[in-house]
């Protein structure tokens, strides 16, 4: 089954979306990561501000694998080096590009014919899973999002510069002509500003436990 949690950068998606995954045993998809691993790669040849035919090259020519719930780029797991400010700079423009989109979302689709999957991103629950079993649209206001990654230390920014980042990246992720960052009309609509983690992850859990599709699979394979 398909499990679709979109929602803006630093809302929670990563850390729910994995915890849930474990708690149930489905594999983890973090879409972003694949993203980004398209901008390491044209940062590493020097090219992040090439022409999107270029950009959409570079993507066609990056080897990726995903193995239990883990990215592989270029052959080695680079979790720290997709994290960059540099990367957060130019992976919105990258993501625009229209077969690099193609290609992210053709290796989700095929990673989730084999099994069961809880995906994050933008366009999960629209474009690139549109029938998913469940979809979350998770949420929370840009101060708390950029006080949440100003606590994680990842860089030397200052709590505003954070803010503005988020913001700015948030209004390009919004404007893309495909794949743009929105709530699908039957998604569960979720603020981590006034909920905890795990009271999210709770009403996850019980959200995909309720359905018919989750029940069918414990009768079958009593799971
Ligand atoms: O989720 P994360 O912040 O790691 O994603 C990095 C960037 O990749 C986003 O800002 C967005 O521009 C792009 N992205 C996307 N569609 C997705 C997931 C991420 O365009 N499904």
């Amino acid at each position: 089954m398909i499990v679709a949690i979109d929602g803006p950068a630093g809302a929670g998606k990563s850390t729910i979306a994995e915890r849930v995954g474990a708690a149930l045993g489905f594999t983890y998809l973090n879409s972003g990561a694949i993203y980004r691993a398209v901008t390491w790669k044209a940062l590493q040849l020097n090219q992040p501000d090439a022409e999107p035919q270029r950009i959409a090259a570079i993507a066609g020519e990056l080897e990726l694998t995903y193995q239990d719930g883990v990215l592989y780029v270029d052959g080695q797991r680079r979790d720290d080096a997709l994290r960059g400010e540099a990367i957060d700079r130019y992976v919105s423009r990258h993501s625009a590009v229209q077969p690099v989109r193609e290609m992210v979302n053709n290796r989700l689709r095929a990673i989730a014919s084999r099994q069961d999957v809880i995906v994050e991103g933008r366009d999960i629950a629209t474009v690139v899973f549109p029938d998913a079993d469940v979809k979350i649209y998770l949420d929370a206001s840009v101060e708390m999002r950029a006080q949440r990654r100003w606590e994680q230390q990842e860089s030397d920014l200052t709590l505003d510069e954070i803010r503005r980042r988020i913001a700015e990246r948030d209004e390009l992720d919004r404007k893309k002509r495909t794949g743009s960052l929105k709530q699908a009309a039957d998604a569960l609509y979720l603020d981590t500003s006034v909920l905890t983690i795990d009271e999210v992850c709770e009403t996850v859990i019980k959200t995909i436990r309720e359905t018919q599709q989750y029940r069918e699979q414990q009768r079958t394979y009593g799971r």
